[in-house]
């Protein structure tokens, strides 16, 4: 990551992406606690992140774990309270350093995924929350799990392996509208009894948010424009 990038001023940047999740919140006839602002950092530089801590944020999302080991435990150190969510692709041998380093992780989306964390978990007696990431897009180069396929891998999470799945999360294809992948997913999740629906990023998050998702993914938003990816 280049040390030379532009200056951004975090600070007001979130505050008015918090006034918009509010106002958005509001237009649902919901509170704006009713949402979560999931601060998506990835390529970030880490005075960017330092920022954002200042004004308050708590809740972070990363997309590769290796990025996100090599700054958010020291992080942690100095600040209590930070939630730290995968919201990219996790391999399954990767599974044992994912949980040690994530509170959620949002990608689970095949039962050999789930059957490592569960091994895993078995082994430390310790478990992140998990999201199921759904392609609600039907996309075939796209993670998640089909629709008509979620009802196995829950079942399979919840009573087989006793993870603690809270939710589901989709990335909708960039040229769609997100409002009805927003509304597809919540359905889901009413359908599961699960509270979590996590859907909506900096081009759409108040759409999102207006067709039911409880938590939003932004980040340039927030940060500013990403270092281009270096791995
Ligand atoms: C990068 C990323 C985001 C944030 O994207 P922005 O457009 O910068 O808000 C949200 N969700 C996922 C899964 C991502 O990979």
């Amino acid at each position: 990551m280049t040390d030379r990038a532009p200056q951004v001023d975090v600070a007001a940047r979130l505050a008015e992406v918090r006034r918009r999740v509010a106002r958005a919140a509001a237009e649902a006839g919901r509170t704006p606690q009713s949402v979560t602002l999931i601060a998506v950092s990835k390529g970030q530089p880490l005075d960017r992140i330092e920022q954002a801590l200042a004004g308050e944020q708590r809740v972070f999302g990363e997309n590769y774990a290796q990025e996100a080991a090599g700054r958010w435990p020291a992080l942690r150190e100095r600040t209590p309270g930070i939630e730290l969510h995968l919201v990219g692709a996790l391999q399954s041998n990767k599974a044992r350093d994912a949980l040690r380093l994530f509170d959620v992780i949002q990608t689970v989306d095949r039962p050999r995924l789930a059957e490592a964390l569960a091994q895993e978990a078995q082994r430390t007696g310790r478990c992140p929350r998990l999201l199921i990431q759904v392609n609600t897009g039907g996309e075939a180069q796209k993670a998640g799990v089909a629709p008509d396929a979620l009802d196995g891998l829950v079942e399979l999470c919840r009573n087989r392996l006793g993870l603690p799945v809270e939710g589901l999360m989709a990335i909708p294809p960039e040229a769609d509208d997100v409002g009805p992948h927003t509304e597809l997913l919540a359905a889901l999740a009413a359908r599961q009894g699960l509270a979590v629906v996590s859907c909506g990023m900096s081009a759409d998050f108040e759409a999102a948010i207006r067709h039911g998702a409880s938590h939003v993914r932004v980040g340039s938003a927030i940060f500013g424009a990403r270092a281009r990816r270096q791995t």
